[in-house]
């Protein structure tokens, strides 16, 4: 393909600089980023990374083209946890991570995430589980072994830290220093307390699988490196996650595949934490609350917040700053994306116009690419939506002008993961709905009047009227149904009760 006109730059931790982004190849940008663990429901936190990478895959997407990108996220299902909640719940495992599974999926897509995909489409694969990988781990951990970076000791293998003079490099601490400030297991198997798990051994009670050390399953590190590898391969170009996973957990896939021999990531992102109104979230502090909870109004405000108010108070903070999540900020949103709803709902010839191409803003395309300002490009998007909200400029354009500058809009929000022509489709036909089911109980009460009194005049009036808003009426003798038209309008509708 040709070089594409747009230059992204990104923070890369790994050298503490904000760096023009060159694939490695511009034909297949390839993405990791680690995703959740899989034992319950995420909370609010964990849709900071889903929705922050969500983003720039969109932007990838739009600079490279949808079939070049590809994004795998991983879910974790062999973990500690989920072997405590299991045997805590009597449940069974796969149960257990099954349903979290489809839990994570239908959240994340709520908050307006898109699945992540190898190929467009080709979403199962581009989200590996790990029990699904445990073969690649082994064959990794063995080469580790041969080539004296790792050791087998007393059914488990660690990985030997001292052997990678790197280690620390991406989050800028040396090996001692990390002995003296984290609390390492000190283990009488471990040559060196920094020394980290490859594979552990597993009793008859827990998940386990046939190896060269015997019965056992993997540490939690080694499952990005081999399912990177495996769907990636040797060199890819950004890996993601959250702050907290810079270490041990990057730290240790840095070691563990470049050690194996690939070359690995060349941008590493991280997303800074998520608080409650300046607090951390925690269940001590009874502000820690579900992506869930917030769906379904069990949040701090008890109201019901829709996914992409959720998303829009995310995008409102750079994801290298701590963001925190305040009622504030969620009315502000609400507000703000219900006035985007108004608006394009009275957009009839938009609304029922075929699918446009991406349309997106120029300067919400440059405000991503200067790693992801999201905050300045919901700037530009709002006013973008003030613009079209009849605007003096804009009710003196042309009819096909003010359509093409409601197509920038929507095609700007979509880049940013807001469906606005969805919500505002939705917002159509809740209402119409509603209504609609009042005025047919209105027009059998009218006319089963009429039939006695033998005046029809009420009936007729009311019918005119609902045909004037653009409802299509059909009466039977038994029933009656009305759906709205293609000019339907439900300012006149409202107006009629
Ligand atoms: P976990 O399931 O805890 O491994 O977390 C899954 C993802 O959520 C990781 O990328 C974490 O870095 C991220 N994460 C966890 N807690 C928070 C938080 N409070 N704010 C932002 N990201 C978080
Ligand atoms: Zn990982």
């Amino acid at each position: 393909m040709t070089a594409p006109k747009t230059t992204i730059k990104l923070h890369n931790t790994k050298t503490r600089h904000k760096e023009v982004f060159e694939p490695i190849n511009p034909d297949d940008v390839r993405m990791y980023v680690c995703g959740p663990t899989v034992y319950d429901r995420a909370h609010l936190g964990n849709a900071r990374p889903v929705i922050v990478f969500d983003v720039l895959y969109r932007l990838l997407r739009h600079v490279y083209g949808a079939d070049h990108v590809t994004y795998v996220r991983n879910f974790t299902d062999v973990d500690d946890k989920i072997n405590a909640r299991a045997a805590d719940s009597g449940r069974s495992i796969g149960d257990i991570t099954a349903e979290t599974t489809q839990w994570f999926l239908d959240d994340m897509a709520a908050v307006g995430a898109l699945e992540p995909s190898i190929k467009d489409g080709e979403h199962q694969r581009a989200m590996p589980r790990a029990t699904h990988y445990i073969a690649q781990m082994v064959e990794m951990i063995e080469d580790l072994i041969a080539k004296g970076h790792a050791y087998p000791a007393e059914g488990h293998v660690l990985f030997r830290v001292r052997s990678y003079k790197e280690y620390g490099d991406l989050s800028g601490r040396s090996v001692d220093d990390m002995i003296a400030g984290a609390r390492v297991e000190v283990a009488p198997y471990k040559e060196d307390p920094m020394d980290f798990v490859l594979w552990k051994p597993s009793d008859a009670d827990t998940p386990g699988w046939e190896s060269p050390w015997g019965r056992g399953r993997p540490g939690w590190h080694i499952e990005c490196s081999a399912m990177a590898h495996d769907l990636l391969g040797d060199h890819f170009d950004i890996h993601g996650g959250g702050n907290d996973l810079m270490f041990p957990h990057h730290e240790n896939e840095i070691a563990q595949s470049k050690c194996a021999g690939h070359d690995f990531a060349n941008v590493w992102m991280h997303n800074e934490m998520l608080q409650v109104e300046g607090k951390k979230m925690s269940k001590s502090l009874g502000n820690f609350f579900t992506v869930r909870d917030l769906l379904e109004g069990r949040g701090p405000g008890g109201q019901r917040v829709p996914g992409e108010v959720i998303r829009f108070v995310m995008l409102s903070t750079h994801y290298r700053k701590p963001m925190d999540w305040t009622e504030k900020k969620r009315e502000e949103a609400e507000s703000e994306l219900d006035t985007w709803v108004n608006t394009l709902s009275m957009r009839h010839d938009l609304l029922g116009s075929e699918a446009a191409p991406d349309l997106a803003d120029d300067e919400i395309v440059l405000a991503l690419s200067d790693d992801l300002n999201t905050s300045l490009a919901l700037t530009l998007l709002k006013r973008r939506a003030k613009f079209i909200d009849n605007s003096e400029a804009y009710l003196n354009l042309p009819d096909s002008e003010k359509l093409l500058e409601e197509r920038r809009f929507v095609s700007s929000a979509l880049l940013l993961g807001f469906d606005v022509i969805a919500l505002a489709k939705n917002r159509i036909d809740r209402p119409v709905l509603y209504d609609l089911e009042h005025f047919k109980l209105s027009l059998a009460y009218e006319r089963a009047q009429a039939k006695e009194s033998k005046d029809f005049s009420r009936v007729d009036a009311l019918k005119a009227a609902l045909l004037q808003a653009g409802v299509e009426i059909r009466m039977s003798k038994d029933s009656i149904e009305l759906s709205p038209k293609s000019d339907f309008d439900p300012a006149k509708l409202k107006a009629l009760k």
